[in-house]
């Protein structure tokens, strides 16, 4: 199509920001301008990897780039939990499509404020990394880059036609699943950040993050939830719709309901929150539940169940019911105390978005 030729990516003449669209918005405008030609190209942008047609069952495959300074703060974040976390953030979007990891490419952009050790700190974390989810690393780019540090990673996997689980695929009466407990990574920044100020006005205080530490290794070392896929693998049970909590809990809610085109019920007081996350939110002042809802970088799954399936993993320690899944004109509501309904709205990180 020609430019002048563009029907609903139509733009009025002159320069449009970025944050008008948001993010999703700058996506969705660039998936309308490229449908797939090849048969073998079974899905395309919009969930969190792409399905490729491999003949003898489906290849996944995902990319997510984290850049200093917007991603991650040297000033407290070991190099070496920066290179776990890098790859641990890719393999969660192949565990959210029901995938099991088995390759990674990793592309770094270097400013000469980085040495050779530091690349070695990097790669000890992408290797542990490589180790715990069974990967191998199979190449990737160097280049320099005029300041900090840049680090794309594409992961590849792998899933077979019956087991592959998408964004869409909920029905209405299913339900609505969480992992782990939500809200730690988040809280965990807002005590590095304290400790980063603390520091700088005393440089000589020492760090006090012994009695946060689940919440700082929830922010400085995620851990991408493919011991879940092995358990749906091992219980023969297939999840209707999937995707990883990366930008909180209600971002990923309506991702769900947009992509299933259904709505869901989320019940306030089922929200999984650790018990120091509470107490962290307490002392900073915030609800635990904005937490969980917006606070992102759990990297926990977020799934829909038939009810027959559920019934298979109900009492399970590591999976939550929250919900359940309503009819799409009811849109994704919260239900907080007193039975009151409100409309789950995403706050979380939508990087190009104006406040
Ligand atoms: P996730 O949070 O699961 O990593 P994203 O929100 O980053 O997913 O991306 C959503 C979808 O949009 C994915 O299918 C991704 O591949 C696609 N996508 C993101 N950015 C671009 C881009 N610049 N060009 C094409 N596709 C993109
Ligand atoms: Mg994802």
């Amino acid at each position: 199509m020609k430019p002048s030729e563009t029907s609903s990516n139509a733009m009025p003449p002159g320069r449009t920001e970025i944050s008008s669209l948001g993010e999703f918005g700058l996506i969705d405008r660039i998936r309308q301008q490229f449908s797939l030609i090849n048969p073998s190209s079974v899905l395309g942008i919009g969930d969190d990897a792409a399905v490729i047609d491999a003949g003898n069952g489906y290849q996944l495959v995902s990319t997510d780039m984290l850049i200093e300074g917007i991603h991650f703060d040297l000033s407290f974040t070991p190099l070496e939990h920066l290179g776990y976390k890098a790859v641990a953030v890719n393999v969660s979007d192949i565990a959210a499509m029901n995938g099991i990891p088995r390759q990674i490419t990793v592309s770094l952009g270097l400013s000469n404020r980085f040495s050779v050790e530091a690349v070695d700190a990097l790669y000890q974390g992408i290797a542990y990394a490589c180790r715990d989810y069974g990967m191998d690393l199979v190449g990737g780019d160097t280049t320099a880059a005029p300041a900090g540090l840049l680090i794309s990673v594409t992961v590849l996997g792998t899933v077979s036609a019956q087991q592959l689980v998408k964004r869409s695929g909920a029905q209405k009466g299913d339900i609505l699943c969480v992992t782990g407990d939500l809200g730690g990574a988040y809280a965990g920044l807002q005590v590095l950040e304290r400790e980063k100020i603390t520091f700088a006005e005393n440089p000589q205080a020492q760090p006090q993050l012994e009695a946060y530490d689940y919440v700082v290794q929830r922010q400085l070392k995620p851990k991408a939830r493919t011991d879940m896929v092995h358990e749906f693998y091992e219980r023969k049970i297939v999840p209707t719709a999937m995707i990883d909590v990366s930008d909180g809990l209600a971002s990923e809610v309506l991702h769900l309901c947009r992509q299933s085109e259904v709505g869901l019920r989320v019940y306030e007081d089922k929200l999984p929150i650790d018990e120091l996350t509470l107490r962290t939110a307490d002392e900073f002042l915030v609800s635990a539940v904005t937490l969980a809802m917006n606070g992102g970088e759990d990297y926990e799954l977020l799934f829909t169940l038939r009810q027959a399936d559920f019934e298979q993993l109900k009492g399970h320690a590591d999976i939550h019911p929250i919900g359940y899944v309503q009819d799409a004109e009811l849109g994704a509501q919260l239900v907080i105390q007193n039975e009151q309904l409100v409309p789950i709205q995403a706050q979380g990180w939508n990087h190009f978005k104006a406040d």
